[in-house]
C-alpha cells in the first residue's frame, strides 16, 4: 500500500522565480473550497499541513513542498473567491500563468474539481487554459463521499465530459473517506519519479 506522501512546506511566494527550484514539480489547482487542503493533508496523513496555505495573506501566494528525494507539489492559489478585489485578482491570475508557462520543472497540474457539483465554467476555463498552451494536466475530482452510491457512475460520466476527457482518466477521491488517497499517491509518485 502507498504511503502518504512525506510533504515538508518549503516556502511561500507571489513569484515562482523567488522558489527554489526543486526537481520534478508538480501542481495541484481548484477553485476556493473544492477541497484541495482537505486533500493535500489526505495525500501527506497530516491534519494541518495544508493549513499553512490558508492562512490569511497566504491563500494568494504559491506554496511550495517537498518530498523526500527533493521532488515539488506547489499548492497554487484557489481561483473564484469573489471576496479577491479586481486589481488583486488581474495579479493573481498573471501569478498562476506565469508560475504555469514558465515553471520549467512543472511536469503535471492536477486540475481539482467538485466531484458534488461538477466542473464549473472557471474549472472549464483552467482546462481550455492548459489545453491551449501544452502543459500537461490530469483531472482529479474532489469528495466521493458526498455523492450517492447510485449516482456515482453518471457523476462520473458527466464530469468527464464536462472536462473533456476520458471516464478513466478521472480520478475520484475523498479526503474524508480516504477512497482513491492511495492511487493518487501512486499517480503523483509516478510522474514525480519519486
Ligand atoms: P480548499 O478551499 O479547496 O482548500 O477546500 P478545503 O479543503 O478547505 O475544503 C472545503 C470544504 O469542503 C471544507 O468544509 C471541507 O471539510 C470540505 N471537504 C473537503 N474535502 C472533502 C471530502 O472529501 N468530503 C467531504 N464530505 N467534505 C470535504
Amino acid at each position: 500500500m502507498p504511503s502518504p506522501l512525506q510533504l515538508k512546506f518549503v516556502e511561500s511566494a507571489t513569484d515562482h522565480n523567488e522558489l527554489p527550484e526543486a526537481g520534478a514539480e508538480i501542481a495541484v489547482v481548484g477553485r476556493s473550497n473544492v477541497g484541495k487542503s482537505s486533500l493535500i493533508n489526505a495525500l501527506a496523513n497530516h491534519k494541518h499541513l495544508a493549513k499553512v496555505s490558508k492562512t490569511p495573506g497566504r491563500t494568494q501566494l504559491i506554496n511550495l513542498f517537498v518530498l523526500p528525494k527533493g521532488a515539488g507539489v506547489v499548492d497554487l492559489p484557489g481561483y473564484g473567491y469573489a471576496a479577491v478585489p479586481g486589481k488583486i485578482r488581474a495579479g493573481w491570475g498573471k501569478m498562476i500563468e506565469s508560475y504555469l508557462l514558465e515553471r520549467e520543472t512543472l511536469v503535471e497540474v492536477l486540475v481539482l474539481v467538485d466531484g458534488e457539483v461538477g466542473p464549473t465554467k472557471l474549472d472549464v476555463q483552467m482546462l481550455d487554459y492548459l489545453r491551449a498552451n501544452d502543459v500537461p494536466f490530469a483531472v482529479v475530482a474532489t469528495k466521493h463521499d458526498k455523492v450517492k452510491s447510485s449516482k456515482r457512475d453518471t457523476r462520473k460520466r458527466d464530469l468527464a465530459i464536462g472536462c473533456g476527457v476520458a471516464q478513466k482518466d478521472v480520478m475520484w477521491v475523498s479526503a474524508d473517506s480516504g477512497v482513491g488517497i492511495d492511487a493518487l499517491r501512486s499517480h503523483i509518485r509516478g510522474v514525480l519519479a519519486e
